[in-house]
């Protein structure tokens, strides 16, 4: 049985999560969060650069930790642990904790965001394969490494940014006829000599025993050849983080939730912030944006306006 009701459960502690919780509290809502790592995603980010407010940008995890904090000072409980599943019933939410404790609130907001795919080629047992170049990028440090980003997208840009301060060689690896990602990314990578675009590449192999030792690339001609690299970098696609939701909410064909204008999914009172949601801009300000109008829009739903 559940021992205290909250006004809102929040499952998410990335910006999303953070900010709903901050307004939420200073709206006078009773909120619980769930969530591991304080500012989610964004301890990938080694410098935030397009946030306003920070010029010459920030670390990723020093934004993180400083919006919990901000949130904490507010009176919002983080428990720092994820849930194990979101239910409803008798008209409430049910959260349970990774100890098997039910939580009870009057309205959720899920902002789980969205976790980087792993190429099917990618065996889970090979070890060099990495989706963090904050945090694995390091390990290659002084090595001469040559190492490999497979993607296209801002989160590929940077990673391409990150490794290349570390490594001798860098092969920004992709797909599509060009890059997708913002044109201030794009230029900066550019002005690298030590990165190398490929693109209208697949990689259709990695090769190794324990280690990475290649991969296995072919040319939009159909050539395909080995490329030995000391490590790979995963930038090719995303998961939504949807699993915990424990009952029927309308979602993408990929697992986004889609929402009204009021950030509400098909279930009432269930709302959806930041990536998690079917948006058109992943990034940490609209996130936040998302988190904020969420809290809103619950306080409004909870007093019926
Ligand atoms: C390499 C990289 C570089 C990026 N660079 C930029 C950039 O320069 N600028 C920019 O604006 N954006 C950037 N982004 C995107 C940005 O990080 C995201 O848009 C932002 O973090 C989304 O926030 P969110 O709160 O929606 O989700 P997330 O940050 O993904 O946070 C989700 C949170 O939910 C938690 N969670 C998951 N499952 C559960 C569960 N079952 N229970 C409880 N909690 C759970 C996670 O642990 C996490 O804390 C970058 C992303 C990457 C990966």
């Amino acid at each position: 049985m559940p021992d205290k009701h909250y006004d809102i459960v929040i499952a998410g502690t990335g910006p999303a999560g953070l900010t709903a919780a901050l307004y939420g509290q200073r709206l006078g809502l009773d909120t619980i969060v769930f969530g591991d790592i304080p500012g989610g995603n964004v301890y990938m980010i080694e410098k935030l650069e397009n946030y306003p407010g920070f010029i010459g940008g920030v670390a990723g995890t020093e934004f993180g930790v400083k919006v919990f904090q901000q949130a904490q000072n507010e009176g919002a409980l983080f428990t720092l642990t994820r849930l194990k599943k979101l239910g409803h019933g008798d008209g409430k939410f049910l959260a349970t904790d990774a100890n098997g404790q039910v939580h009870s609130a009057a309205a959720a907001i899920i902002a789980t965001g969205r976790v980087p795919i792993r190429l099917p080629a990618a065996k889970a047992d090979l070890k060099g394969i990495n989706f963090c170049s904050v945090c694995d990028g390091p390990l290659y440090r002084n090595q001469n490494a040559v190492l490999a980003v497979i993607g296209s997208d801002n989160s590929a840009a940077q990673h391409t940014m990150t490794l290349a301060r570390i490594a001798d060689k860098v092969y920004l690896i992709h797909r599509s006829e060009r890059l997708i990602m913002d044109a201030a990314h794009a230029g900066l990578i550019a002005d690298q000599e030590n990165v190398e675009i490929m693109g209208q590449t697949e990689v259709t192999g990695i090769k190794g025993l324990d280690f990475i030792e290649a991969l296995t690339i072919r040319s939009k001609a159909g050539e395909e050849k080995d490329l030995p690299v000391d490590g790979v970098f995963m930038a090719v696609g995303w998961r939504p983080n949807s699993a915990l939701l424990d009952f029927q909410v309308d979602m993408t064909p990929e697992g986004y939730l889609t929402t009204d204008a009021n950030l509400m999914t098909s279930h009432p009172g269930l709302f959806a912030a930041g990536d998690i949601r079917d948006t058109d801009m992943w990034q940490v300000l609209t996130a936040c944006a998302d988190g904020a109008r969420a809290a809103k829009y619950v306080g409004d739903y909870l007093t019926g306006r």
